[in-house]
Order: structure tokens, then sequence, then C-alpha cells
């Protein structure tokens, strides 16, 4: 099993993330994806993989919430950082708008914007493209269609109405443990084939109260368990394979 979707270079792990990667080894993780989200955190972040190498993996990009942050230069020369680190990530993202956090439209403008840059990227490296959207679900979809790109993961996927046009494209849905808490996601679990499926945390968020990590995706693999009624080993096997085949990890799942 692995989680396809965290942020182990938050200031939430200063202090021991040596004990959460134990946890997670211990709980029947074989690999952490790790997402930098910030270029500000791509140092500390490669540090970290190169430190728990061959069990934590990374991808990298420009959140759209970090986008007003930079200017179109940084962006620019971020980008190259990013094309340069072709055999140190397993992905580009998670990429993509988020008109929850930002509403000033010329900003949104600029997401859209990256968000290409982020596609064309993963294309021309033949990565993964993990994807973000918050209160900008049309607008993501459309610029997913003007690509043709088929390795796509939507990660926290949420929305209803968009189950088919996903599976219709082969692109992939990682949910985490909002699932325990949501009907809408568990609707779309239900629908989804087992084989577009990955687990994910967002830890340290979404832990409710407390800092989440990792090794809670055993919880969401015992509820897509219960919703899909499949035995547990076979939704951990699965999703494990899944995740393995889809950023080619050199591992076993
Ligand atoms: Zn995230």
């Amino acid at each position: 099993m692995i989680d396809v979707h965290c942020h182990l270079e938050q200031k939430d792990y200063d202090e021991d993330l040596n004990k959460v990667i134990e946890r997670a080894k211990q709980t029947g993780l074989k690999a952490i994806i790790t997402c930098c989200a910030n270029p500000a955190d791509l140092e500390k972040s490669l540090n970290i993989v190169e430190k728990y190498r061959g069990f934590v993996f990374l991808t990298a990009s420009l959140h759209p919430i970090h986008v007003p942050e930079y200017t179109d230069d940084q962006i620019e020369e971020f980008m190259k950082r990013l094309e340069g680190l072709k055999n140190k990530i397993v992905g580009i993202g998670e990429a993509g708008l988020d008109y929850y956090w930002v509403k000033d439209e010329r900003q949104r403008t600029r997401q859209m914007e990256v968000f290409r840059m982020h596609i064309e990227l993963a294309k021309k490296l033949k990565l993964p493209l993990i994807v973000h959207s918050r209160d900008s679900h049309d607008d993501t979809v459309a610029i997913l269609e003007e690509y043709n790109y088929d390795r796509v993961l939507w990660h926290f996927f949420g929305v209803k109405d968009r189950v088919e046009w996903l599976v219709e494209h082969g692109y992939r849905a990682s949910f985490n443990t909002l699932l325990l808490r949501s009907k809408t996601h568990k609707k779309i679990v239900k629908k989804l084939p087992m084989e577009l499926i990955m687990l994910e945390t967002d830890a340290p968020w979404l832990g409710f109260g407390k800092r989440n990590e990792s090794s809670a995706i055993f919880k969401v693999a015992e509820k897509i368990a219960e919703v899909k009624k499949m035995n547990f080993e076979e939704v951990w096997q699965t999703c494990g394979r899944n995740a393995v085949g889809f950023f080619r990890l050199e591992i076993s799942p």
C-alpha cells in the first residue's frame, strides 16, 4: 500500500518525522509519495526524499494557492528547475485551480496559465500529473480537455457529476480520510472502478482536530472495502498495485 499524496515537508513533522515513517512502515505501507507544493519547500523536500530513499518519493509543483506569491519570472525559473529534476521526482503536482482561496480574477487567470505550464511539463517529461481543484471544477475539466494526457491523478476527487467523465478519460482518483465522513465521496467510490482508485492522506491535513499521518490510509482502505463490499486485503493490494503502476515506482506494492 502506498500513500500517494501527503506533505512531509510541513513543519508539523519537524520534530518526529522518523517516528511517522516508522509507523507508516509498521502499518504495512511500502512507500509514501510526498508532495512539494511550494518552491520555497523544494530543498527541504529533496532532503527528505534523500534521507528515506526507496521509501519516500517526491512530486513537485507550484500549488495554485501559492501562485499569487510569485512573479511570472520566478514561476518561469521554477518550471525550469522542475524540468532539471526529472530523475528525482515521480510526478508533477499538485497543480490546478483553487477558487476557494483565490478570489481575484487576475490571479485566477494566472492560475490557469500556471496549470497549463504544469500539464505541458508533465507531458514533456512523461511524468504523472497530480491535479488539485477546489471550487473550480468546470475550468479544471476544460483545461484538462485542452490536452490529451492520459497519466492524470485527480487528488482528493469529489466531483459527483464528473465520475463518468473521469472514467471515460481513464484518469485516476485518490481518496483520503474525508471518505469516512462524506456521503458524496462514498457515492463516488461506489461508482468508480477499482483500477482507478488510489489512497492518500493529504497529511498533515485532514486529521480533524489533530495532525494526520500516512498510517491513516489503513482507515481509508477499510472504508473503501465497506463501501464496495470487498475484503480489506483486496482493496489494500489493488490500490497499492495501482499506485506502483501509475507512478512506475521501482518497488513491490
Ligand atoms: Zn495536498
